[in-house]
């Protein structure tokens, strides 16, 4: 369903003592109201800290990743049903670091989120193209055959995931996409969407976002809120950018 929605990315970041000031400073300082949502998606090790220090708060929490199986010799993985039954509000799928360092295929990522989505976990469904397909004018064709084969996995399922928009460009790098070539691409997805019965879906924009680019971003009629990496480690910054 869509709404206004902020999530944090931790990624490989943390540690006892700072995540006990992070998540207290987000606990005491978050107000949701007026359809407006907040989350984090922390490393695994932390997710019973953020359970414990979110509890009570309107923040939600969950994981940066999920197998796509179900259980059995898949040494190092976590099953969807082990985040569901620990209490995870979001796992993300497909996150770009995932899908260049360790090879995360589109057909992976449909099925990741098909896993997550039949445990009742929202998959937060991370797309992007990189720079060198930006500069080929392939944006689109990138964009629409990462759509196309999740929308093909997930079929009806699709109307409840959250989708991201994340250039691989902007991702880590200090340079945002504009306004503008947010909407573009947000536009386009939310046609697709719509084109498969999923008009709804919440559409995050993350890459380099920050409170002082978070207002105009999310400003564009096809952006629903922010996937946010770096930012999402600074309580300050975090909270002016959900405010946004
Ligand atoms: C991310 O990790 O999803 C992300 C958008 O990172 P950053 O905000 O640091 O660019």
């Amino acid at each position: 369903m869509r709404g206004r929605l902020v999530v944090g990315n931790w990624k490989m970041n943390g540690g006892l003592a700072p995540n006990t000031a992070l998540l207290g400073a987000l606990s005491a300082g978050w107000q949701g109201g007026a359809g407006r949502r907040l989350g984090v998606c922390v490393p695994l090790p932390y997710l019973a800290q953020a359970r414990d220090a979110l509890a009570g708060s309107e923040i939600t929490w969950g994981a940066q990743d999920v197998s796509a199986h179900g259980s059995g010799a898949y040494t190092g993985e976590v099953s969807a049903a082990m985040l569901a039954e620990f209490g995870c509000a979001f796992a993300l799928t497909g996150h770009s670091e995932r899908r260049q360092l360790h090879g995360e295929t589109n057909a992976q990522v449909a099925a990741k989120a098909a896993a997550a989505l039949d445990v009742g976990v929202i998959a937060i469904v991370c797309i992007g193209e990189t720079l060198a397909e930006r500069e080929a004018g392939q944006t689109e064709t990138v964009i629409g055959d990462q759509f196309d084969v999740v929308a093909a996995a997930l079929g009806p399922r699709l109307a409840r995931v959250v989708m991201a928009y994340e250039p691989v460009w902007a991702i880590g790098t200090g340079r945002t996409a504009s306004p503008e070539q947010a909407q573009t691409v947000h536009a386009f997805l939310r046609q697709r969407l719509a084109s498969v019965g999923a008009a709804d879906v919440t559409l995050l924009y993350g890459g380099s976002v920050k409170a002082a680019n978070a207002a105009a971003l999310f400003a564009m009629p096809d952006v629903d809120g922010g996937l946010i990496g770096g930012a999402s480690l600074d309580a300050n910054e975090f909270l002016a950018i959900a405010r946004a």
